[in-house]
């Protein structure tokens, strides 16, 4: 029984593909996708011992040994020539974690991968690697479990240059168009985290008054976002 957040994940996750999972702890992902012949083969990378434990452990305890592959390795290094990897899942770690690890990775990439990618916080660096090294999203969810809101994107690599506002970098283009009850509620719990740390400057005996403007912008975009274009 998968989680919601990582059964979305998987639902991005097309039949027949050659999947990489990085930092996969549990494998709970790849595990779910080769019991349901999702998959027809994973790479379940982790860069800490603990978790590659756990991660072997539900691999032989499902069977599926000879479909997955758990292996000790930072980030894309995990990937080996031959593998014919089409699909990398990187989950529950923030937006900067997953950017670096694409990032030293880069040379893995051949550009065919379908990346499904779920930050925990960060979305918009994600968004941001993405765009700079042209990838167009194919995909944006997000979603509410257990108190806690979690967006997947996936990206595939193409020709032309990718380009996104600003606003969509942060929002997400897909998220922006579709205003779901857990975007409103996320930005809404941002505004006011926002907020609380402008009036906390504002007691200051010398506020930083370019950091307020900067963060009263924010806030503006934000409530344009969720008020007056819906
Ligand atoms: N992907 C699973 C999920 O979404 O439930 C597990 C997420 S767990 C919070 C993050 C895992 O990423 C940890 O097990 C950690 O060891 C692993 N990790 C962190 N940095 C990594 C890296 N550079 N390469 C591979 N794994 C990494």
């Amino acid at each position: 029984h998968l989680s919601k957040r990582l059964q979305t994940v998987s639902e991005h996750v097309e039949p027949g593909s050659r999947l990489a999972d990085i930092g996969s702890d549990h494998a709970y992902l790849p595990v779910y996708l080769a019991a349901n012949q999702i998959i027809s083969y994973g790479v379940v990378g982790e860069v800490a011992r603990g978790p590659l434990a756990n991660a072997t452990c539900e691999i032989q305890r499902a069977g599926l040994a000879e479909i997955l592959h758990p292996r000790l390795a930072d980030g894309l290094a995990a990937i080996k020539d031959g593998d014919d990897i089409d699909a990398i899942t990187i989950a529950g770690m923030g937006g900067i974690l997953i950017t670096h690890i694409l990032e030293t990775g880069k040379q893995k990439l051949t550009g065919k991968e379908k990346l499904i990618l779920q930050p925990n916080v960060g979305a918009n660096v994600v968004r941001q690697w993405l765009m700079d090294n042209r990838y167009q999203l194919s995909a944006e969810q997000i979603l509410e479990e257990e108190g806690h809101i979690y967006e997947i994107l996936t990206a595939k690599k193409v020709a032309a240059p990718v380009s996104y506002t600003e606003k969509q970098l942060r929002f997400g283009p897909y998220l922006l168009a579709e205003k779901t009850p857990a975007f409103v509620a996320k930005w809404t719990s941002e505004r006011s985290q926002l907020q609380r740390i402008i009036d906390n400057m504002k007691l200051a005996t010398s506020p930083d008054q370019e950091k307020i403007e900067r963060i009263e912008r924010d806030i503006q975009m934000i409530n344009e976002v969720i008020h007056v274009e819906s």
